[in-house]
Formats: C-alpha cells, structure tokens, sequence
C-alpha cells in the first residue's frame, strides 16, 4: 500500500494584520494550468469571516481616513519600494497559478506599480477648491473625504494588476479595502497583503477574503460596505453593478470585451501583423485589451492574414516558466473547452482556419490546458466565434469593404472596451477615434492601456458605473465631495436675522 504523503498547501485569508484560516470549512483547489496538478487548497470565508473582515475594515476605516496625508503618502511610497522589490516573487505566483510566461507577469507588476505611484501624489490629487469672499464675509470650499469601507472583486487574468488599479487608489484617499482575488489566481493577493503590512500600513486597512458568489454578495449587500469596484465578465459585472446600486453602494463594474483593430490598406502591414499577432496571442488572449477581431479593409486582407499567420506559427508555447515560451496554456480545462468548441462551430458555419491551435500538446506537460494561437478567416457576425468572448489565442478576421463600414461594425457590437486603427492616413484616424463609441483607443497601438494618470475604463456593456478606474475618475470614486460655505462675523458687524433667501 502506498501512503501519499504529499502536504497540499493551504491558502488561508488575511484578516485584520494577520494570516488566518478564518471559520469557513469549505477549500477549493488552486491550479497550475501549465501542469494541470493542484497546488493548493484555498480556504473559502464564511458569513463570520466576512462579519470579521468588514468589522476590521470599518474600525480601521475611522483611523486610516483621519490619518495625515503625509502619514498615509509614506505608507504608499515604502508599499511601492516593496512591490519593486518583490517582482520576481510577485511574478513566479502569477505564473504558477495563471500560466502567462514570467516576462508577461513582470509586465502587469509594472502597470501596477504606475498606479502606485500615482497614488503617491495624493496629497496633490486630493487638493480641494476655494472661493474667497462669494458673498461678503463669506467664503466657499469644497474638499473630498473617503468613501469609509470598500471592496474590490477581481478577475483571474491579472492576478496583481486589477488589485493593484483599486487598492493604492482606495487606500491613498483614506478608505479601507478589502479584496476578494479570484479563486483560481489567490497566492500573489496574499504577498500583496503582507507586503502593505510590512509597508507599515495599520492593520484592516487592506485586508483579503478568499471565496465565492455567497461572500461577494455578502459584500454587496452589508450595511457596512460603502464602495465596490469591480473587474470581471459582463454578466457578473452586470449583477454586481444592480446589487450593489440596489443597497446604496457606489459601484464601477467593468465588463468584458471584444476589441476590434482596424486594418487599413495603407497600413505598414508588416507593424500590424506584429502588433496584432502580440495583442491576439499574448498572454494566450486572456487579456480584457486582448485584440480579438481583426477587421481587414478591402485589399489589407489577403496579404494580412498570410503576415499574421506566419506570426502565429512561429510563437512558442510552453510553461510560462521556461526561457523562450512566448505564450502559456489557458486557465482551465472548461476554458480550453469552450475556446475549441467555439471554433469548431465557426469552421463548421464556414470560416476558414489558417492556424489551428486545438491539437497542440506541449512534451513533458501532457495534462496542462494547452491551445495554441489560432487564426480564422471569414468570420461574420453570425458566428458565435464573433459574437461570443472567446477569452483564448484566437483571433478572428473580418473583412469589410471600407472603413465606414469597420466603423459601423465596431458600433454595432455590445461591448466597446478597447479599440484600434492601424493606418498611415491621420484623417482616417481621427474620422476613426470620433466615430467609435469605445472608451480606449489605439492609433497603430494595440493596446491602448491608459498610463495610471489617465484613467481606464470601456463604454457599453464593458463598464457598468459612471466613474472609470484609477487615475483622476478612480480619485472621484473612492471619496465624495464636501462644501463648505463659511462665515466669521466680525462681532462689529452683526446684522439680525434676515428672513429672505440671500442675495448677496
Ligand atoms: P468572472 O466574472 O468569472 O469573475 C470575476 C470575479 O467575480 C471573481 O473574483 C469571481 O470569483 C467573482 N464571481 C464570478 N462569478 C460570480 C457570481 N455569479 N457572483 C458573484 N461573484 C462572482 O471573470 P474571470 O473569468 O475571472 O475574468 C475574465 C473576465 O474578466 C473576462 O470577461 C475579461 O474580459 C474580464 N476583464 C475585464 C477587464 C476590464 O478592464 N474591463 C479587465 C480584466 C478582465
């Protein structure tokens, strides 16, 4: 008889300042989509765990929101010191548990640190308003206060960049925050947690609750929680957003995408094969900026698709681990399946397949959940391989007569994250970024991320909320404004009561 001694790791939450298996009973386990073994168990809060977490965040709220802003700006410098320490650890936790390669991983630690130091300008960001002498003696500011207790319920595919759009942003303006990871990505939460400690952040202010839907609508719902953000699929962020506006929190939910890049003829093709073969492909597409529809324009397309093909063929899929893998497996089996079963059904409806990822196996990770990029021609928008976000290395190809009608196809798509033109005409490109009713665009960029100063957020069914997230809008939506209208008479000048509304 063989006894498996092999000890399973536990993920545990961390609750006010301290590493803590909490009261729930439940475990899911963590993954490695490179291998397809588990790797831990990750514990699962219950209703007392979340009881804890907000009670801690709520005390910690009043402390940390009265905190001077240069108590609270050392915090995020001595945070953002640390996080540039840690990349590597901070890398090699994403890639086991999402399986994007390692320089990819390193790449979405330093769009979070730009946020960061962002958030280190707080003192600057949170400068308010003032009107001297409105009226006579009387004079009018306006300033913003913290929200009190927030949450963030992020996605699997950046497992340290969306925590890190929200948490330098909610904490610089004086919240507490608490997040709720993905449960397939939960690790690289956890050194974030300890490293805002180390940091000298007071404990409850940046806490994480591993679980569910049950603990994400317990959050939604408490009384005590005055703020979500949220990153995720459309559907859910749809739920979220209703849920969260029916108790009177504020909410920003983004959504999914289905980003669309425009070729055009005069396009420097050989730039667009690059670009779009990186955008589609990289990160094996499981990107919300991810390009996944090529719109090819009258005589771009032939020549195209054979410069993107040869792109996608070259591209080396591995464990993200390995030196030279420029793509990993995709994040679960369900996934691999549903990408698949989505192209089968466009080869099936008539799409032509140019590359076709579906067989690859990488030698020696026989079980991990592999798709290779995958490029098809002649999609419409019948196909669900068009109407679906397929959140995989496949990039479909559209091909319309002119731009107008590239245009018209973009608008006529739900979503409207991100978008882009590859063109050497500035006419068109400007007809292009007025025309689309998208909120990130790109002009011969394909992922047009917006630096941390700016802010991020799509339009449509990519974003449920008024407020985008980091940069300026993400300052607005953690904190509300406050006016004051103020007078100190002089005791010489005392007039009586007036009983008019003021007329200066
Ligand atoms: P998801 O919607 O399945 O999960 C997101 C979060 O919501 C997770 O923490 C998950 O635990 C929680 N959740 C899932 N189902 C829930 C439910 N029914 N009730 C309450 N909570 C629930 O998304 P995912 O698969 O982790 O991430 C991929 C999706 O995220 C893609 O659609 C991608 O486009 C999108 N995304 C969007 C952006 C953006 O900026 N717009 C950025 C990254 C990812």
């Amino acid at each position: 008889m063989t006894t498996n001694t092999k000890t399973v790791t536990i993920i545990n939450h961390f609750i006010c300042g301290v590493e803590t298996s909490g009261q729930g009973q439940d475990t899911k386990p963590v993954y490695n989509p490179a291998t397809g073994e588990i790797t831990a168990e990750l514990r699962l809060a219950n209703a007392a765990d979340l009881e804890a977490t907000v009670a801690a965040a709520k005390t910690a709220a009043n402390t940390w929101g009265d905190t001077s802003l240069a108590k609270r700006t050392a915090v995020l410098f001595k945070f953002r010191e640390l996080v540039a320490a840690h990349v590597d650890d901070l890398a090699e936790l994403i890639t086991a548990e999402h399986g994007k390669v390692l320089l990819d991983a390193k790449g979405e630690i330093a769009r979070g640190l730009d946020v960061i130091e962002f958030a280190c300008g707080i003192p600057e960001l949170l400068k308010g308003d003032y009107s001297d002498q409105v009226s006579t003696g009387i004079d009018v500011f306006s300033f913003r206060e913290p929200l009190g207790v927030v949450a963030g319920i992020t996605p699997f595919n950046f497992p340290v960049m969306v925590p890190l759009w929200m948490a330098p942003m909610a904490i610089a303006t004086g919240n507490a925050f608490i997040l709720k990871p993905s449960h397939r990505v939960p690790s690289a939460a956890m050194l974030l947690a300890k490293l805002w400690k180390q940091a000298g952040l007071p404990d409850g202010v940046f806490q994480v609750l591993h679980g569910d839907r049950e603990v994400v609508s317990g959050l939604l719902t408490h009384p005590d929680v005055d703020g979500i953000s949220f990153v995720g699929s459309t559907p859910v962020a749809k739920h979220i957003a209703e849920v969260a506006a029916k108790h009177g929190k504020r909410v920003q939910a983004l959504g999914g995408a289905k980003n669309h890049a425009i070729v055009m003829p005069d396009a420097d093709l050989d730039h667009a094969a690059d670009h779009l073969a990186a955008a589609a492909f990289g990160s094996a597409g499981q990107r919300c900026m991810a390009i996944s529809v090529a719109v090819a324009v009258g005589d771009a397309a032939d020549l195209l698709v054979k410069k993107v093909e040869q792109r996608a063929v070259a591209i080396k899929v591995g464990n993200g681990t390995e030196p030279g893998a420029d793509m990993g497996p995709v994040i679960s089996p369900e996934s691999r399946e549903f990408i698949c079963k989505t192209v089968a059904a466009a080869e099936a409806a008539g799409a032509a397949m140019i590359v076709d990822g579906r067989n690859v196996i990488v030698p020696g990770h026989e079980e991990g959940f592999w798709v290779g990029p995958t490029v098809i021609d002649h999609v419409n928008t019948e196909m669900s391989a068009y109407t679906e976000e397929i959140f995989g290395p496949v990039l479909a190809v559209v091909r319309v007569k002119d731009l107008d009608a590239g245009i018209a196809l973009i608008n006529a798509n739900p979503y409207g994250n991100g978008t882009a033109i590859f063109t050497s005409s500035g006419a068109d490109a400007r007809k292009f970024q007025r025309s689309v009713d998208v909120g990130m665009i790109g002009i011969n960029v394909p992922l047009p991320v917006p630096v941390a100063y700016h802010s991020f957020g799509g339009w449509k069914a990519s974003l449920f909320g008024d407020k985008h997230i980091y940069g300026p809008e993400g300052v607005s939506f953690f904190t509300r404004g406050k006016v004051v209208t103020s007078r100190w008479p002089e005791p010489a000048n005392a007039s009586g009561a007036s009983y008019n509304f003021p007329s200066n």
